[in-house]
């Protein structure tokens, strides 16, 4: 029998909410999506939602999610350092950190800009400036990601549960530094991490380089604003948990993170502008190594982009632009040794003030064996209602497993850890 594989595509962002300028349709609706409405006719519909209805997640939540470790999110910290390639041990934390630029009101401090021109000479000089602090307990060191972005790295006796200061937006307040529970190790770390912050804008304020941008009327580069920190621990492997081998084919950091913690092989894939073309790589990627892989996560940001940039048009434009590509692979993608996915991570809505939207988002499962529910069209709406119905991002894996055909009666218990999936890895009745 051929090998079996889940291929889930992946479309960041994908859901939206009714917007006037399409006559009150989402982008998904108002797209000529013809390819992803065969599949939507040909296959399974419902709809998901990663955490509750209403709560707009981030990606990396949702991916977590929907990869069966809900509970073992280890915070967006640790998952971008791990993509940008800065190694971590189990129990350092780190926290992501990116320069602003402030002023003092009312003793407090004030975030004046937080998008500015920095040259790479400046950048290096400023990076280079930052302290390097160690009490007795912990350590705490910066390390660049990209552009003024990088992370905190806390070693030692350290913890993870302390609030956010970054308000992700500039005239806006940076927010006091909390401790989030009240054991000693966090109280150390809270009162080691404020003194370090405020030696940062001591010796940011002071530096040359922000005397001179001060000089020529530019805003000076002197606080790290810091936000989502988290604690690197060692999960089980994905392939463990699910009997699947796993291959993500991705851009961004992020993403490349949440790969290296779950144990899948990591595709870092191109990313220069063009949809059409970086999609079509990356499912020739896909097909180039299936044989290899029995989970392939293909993944783009295009949708949640164009939906950043608050414009419904063009992401109606880029998910057209996605079923195109989807349609010249179509024979290969659905192909009997197949189950594929269409889905997405959360909604982001293309007008209006949210970063993400709470609603669910919509999905098909396509495969042989599987349910044709008669659902005309992928869109939110028309998948809400397939025969699926909704779907929590935890169910995700399960239903693979039985669609794949490799899901085990619930109650047997086979090796030492008993798994939801038969495994060939099981030992044999020793004699
Ligand atoms: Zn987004």
């Amino acid at each position: 029998m051929p090998l079996r594989r889940c291929i889930l595509l992946l479309l960041d962002g994908l859901a939206d909410r009714a917007q006037p300028a399409l006559d009150n349709k989402t982008p998904l609706q108002a797209a000529k999506t013809p390819n992803l409405d065969y599949l939507a006719q040909k296959g399974l519909c419902g709809f998901m939602h990663a955490a509750r209805p209403g709560i707009p997640l981030p990606s990396e939540m949702a991916h977590f999610a929907l990869f069966g470790y809900e509970n073992e999110f280890p915070g967006r910290g640790p998952l971008e350092a791990l993509g940008a390639g800065i190694e971590l041990e189990p129990g350092e934390v780190a926290v992501l950190a990116r320069l602003v630029s402030v002023e003092v009101k009312d003793g407090g401090l004030y975030i004046v800009e937080d998008r500015f021109k920095v040259t790479p000479e400046e950048k290096e000089a400023i990076f280079s400036a930052l302290p390097q602090f160690s009490t007795q307990e912990l350590t705490i060191t910066f390390k660049p990601i990209s552009g003024v972005r990088g992370v905190l790295v806390l070693k030692g006796e350290v913890s993870a549960s302390f609030s956010d200061t970054d308000p992700l937006k500039s005239k806006a307040p940076v927010f006091e530094l909390e401790p989030l529970s009240f054991d000693k190790t966090t109280l150390k770390t809270v009162q080691a991490l404020k003194q370090y912050l405020i030696e940062v804008w001591q010796v940011l304020e002071r530096h040359p380089v922000n005397k001179r941008r001060r000089e020529r009327g530019l805003f000076p580069l002197n606080f790290l604003a810091i936000h989502r920190p988290g604690k690197m621990q060692k999960v089980e492997p994905f392939a463990k948990r699910w009997g699947l081998r796993p291959l993500t084919i991705s851009s961004g950091v992020i993403y490349w993170g949440i790969g290296k913690y779950l144990d899948f092989e990591v595709e870092k894939a191109e990313e220069a502008g063009d949809v059409a073309r970086e999609f079509s790589e990356r499912l020739r990627i896909a097909q180039t190594l299936s044989q290899e892989f029995s989970f392939i996560h293909v993944h783009h940001k295009g949708p949640d982009e164009a939906a950043h940039k608050k414009d419904p048009f063009l992401k109606k434009k880029v998910i057209e632009v996605f079923d195109q590509v989807i349609g010249e692979n179509l024979s290969w993608l659905t192909s009997p040794e197949n189950l594929l996915v269409v889905t997405s991570d959360h909604a982001t809505p293309s007008s209006g003030p949210l970063i993400h939207g709470g609603e669910p988002v919509p999905l098909i499962f396509y495969g042989k064996g599987v349910w044709q529910d008669g659902v005309k069209e992928f869109s939110e709406i028309a998948c809400a209602s397939g025969a699926l119905g909704r779907i929590k991002a935890q169910d995700f894996m399960y239903l693979v497993l039985n669609f794949l055909e490799m899901a085990i009666l619930s109650g047997l218990r086979y090796g030492k850890v008993p798994r939801p999936y038969f495994s060939e890895k099981t030992k044999a009745f020793k004699v």
